[in-house]
């Protein structure tokens, strides 16, 4: 049976060779993967990870007219307070009404544990039915349910019957799986199993005007839209800025681009399967969506790496390009655009040549930067993967030609990343988002390694990043005062011990 016709989702740690605990040379990474030994590295100790539950919330908060069901004890939709004021300004960006998602909860106690949360589940879901009157009901399967064995997905399809919403559930206990990542699959499966995902007669087109030669006319004019359009998937990290320059850029090939799947409403997402391209700029968002898009509509995929730094831009914009013969208009568009952007790039990179920098975040991205930097001129001391899967490995053997010698890990674990901070007194720390407290109280000055209100994509967001990278050197007193009253809980010991000491192989 494949994982699209199973009613919960696989997590990656069943779908893909995966790892989460490595240190060493690039190429033994690739060796690493390929052999299958990355499954089995581990450390003696670990310090807590996240929660992919909590990721699949900030995909699902985005979507347009949506009530959440969290099914599980009250604290797991905590998180939903503070994500509401960062999805409103998402609306907001993009044109669409800035209301926050409606969210309630089953509220699970002890006695649920014992006797079962089913009842309260369908309650709950009937409820925000008939009170909100959202088009769809996400229902979050949380640690709980699962540990009891809550039968969510018998209760989704018969509140499906008497409902006027769309209700999806997303399993996505936090326990099931070690990679956050986990989170996106969790996501699109409740899309691709409860949602349609193709235009209705009458709602999206008017079946009869098919017939004679105005329907004709029409039917051609369609398939000649459709056969221009590109969906871009914008999971998470990719903000509306970077929505807007790949846009912009796919625009001057003449392509007409829509963004999925965050962001989107129920009648938007309809429309999903009407195409020429699917195109990720990271397959640890969206292969899996991707690949049920193509298995079940025959709509082709492109997943050609992020487009960051000239290079990768260029190099992105011709995959695309070459699916649609157009190899030639995209050439002379990256030429037209890289002579405007190293002129603008020009005053900012003796300020950053030889800058000692380590990256940290997740495996594309930071394979991608430290790629960028380099060729910049600054100086890639080390990156750490958040984890490591083998969709990674095209970038990674690029990665292993640039960086023959430098010594990477794949970690989450900040006792590690402290260890590494202290002993590498970077300039600059370049780094997931959540982090950047965390780095001013070890004293380093840090960017981040994407925010979903600032550029990183295109010739645009090369200059907007190292806009804020010459920015952030211009002025360090904060962090070096405030590391001078932080104490970290770690012993001196543990500074004199090698940063990945705990993992075994
Ligand atoms: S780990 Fe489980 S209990 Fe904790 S927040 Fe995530 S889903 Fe809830």
């Amino acid at each position: 049976m494949s994982y699209y016709e199973q009613a919960m989702p696989p997590v990656r740690d069943q779908r893909l060779k995966i790892g989460d605990s490595f240190s060493g040379l690039a190429c033994e990474i690739l060796d690493c993967s390929k052999s299958g030994c990355m499954l089995t590295r581990n450390r003696l100790f670990w310090q807590t990870g996240a929660c992919q539950m909590a990721l699949t919330l900030m995909m699902a908060a985005t979507v347009e007219r949506a009530a959440i069901v969290m099914h599980g004890p009250i604290g797991c939709g905590s998180q939903l307070h503070a994500l509401s004021v960062q999805t409103n300004k998402g609306k907001a960006q993009r044109g669409k009404s800035p209301v926050p998602p409606v969210w309630l909860s089953t509220n699970l106690q002890e006695s649920d544990v014992i006797g079962g949360g089913e009842a309260k589940l369908r309650q709950t879901i009937e409820y925000a039915d008939r009170e909100f009157r959202p088009e769809i009901i996400f229902v979050v399967s949380t640690c709980a349910p699962n540990i009891i064995g809550d039968d969510v997905e018998e209760i989704v399809r018969s509140a499906q019957e008497s409902a006027a919403a769309h209700v999806v559930s997303l399993h996505c206990p936090g326990f099931k799986s070690r990679v956050v990542a986990s989170a996106y699959d969790a996501f699109y499966h409740g899309l691709l199993k409860h949602l349609p995902l193709s235009p209705e007669p009458w709602r999206d087109f008017v079946p009869h005007a098919e017939n004679g030669p105005q329907g004709d006319l029409k039917r051609i004019e369609y398939e000649n839209v459709k056969g221009r359009t590109i969906n871009l998937w914008n999971a998470t990290s990719i903000g509306v800025k970077d929505e807007e320059e790949l846009t912009r850029l796919l625009g001057a090939l003449g392509l007409k681009v829509r963004v999925f799947a965050e962001y989107s409403s129920a009648d938007e997402m309809r429309l999903v399967s009407q195409a020429a391209l699917n195109v990720s700029m990271c397959n640890v968002h969206d292969d899996y969506m991707l690949s049920f898009l193509k298995e079940k509509f025959g709509t082709p995929y492109l997943i050609a790496g992020m487009p960051i730094g000239f290079r990768d831009t260029r190099r992105w914009l011709g995959a695309i390009a070459s699916h649609f013969g157009m190899e030639e208009e995209a050439r002379r568009i990256a030429d037209a655009e890289e002579e405007r952007a190293k002129a603008a790039i020009a005053p900012f990179l003796p300020k950053i040549q030889g800058k000692r920098v380590l990256l940290c975040g997740g495996v594309v991205r930071v394979g991608t930067e430290a790629i960028v930097l380099k060729e910049l001129g600054m100086d890639v001391l080390t990156f750490r993967a958040y984890h490591y899967d083998n969709g990674a490995d095209e970038i990674y053997e690029r990665v292993a030609e640039e960086f023959p010698n430098t010594r990477l890990s794949v970690s989450n674990q900040w006792f590690e990343f402290c260890n590494q901070i202290k002993k590498l007194k970077p300039d600059l720390v370049v780094s997931h988002n959540g982090t950047q407290g965390l780095l001013a109280k070890l004293g380093v000055p840090a960017v981040q390694l994407f925010d979903a209100d600032k550029s990183f994509f295109g010739y645009g967001g090369m200059f907007s990043l190292l806009r804020r990278i010459v920015f952030t050197f211009k002025n360090t007193s904060y962090q070096k005062r405030l590391s001078a009253h932080v104490k970290f809980p770690y012993r001196d010991s543990w500074y004199e011990k090698d940063a990945f000491h705990y993992i075994k192989n």
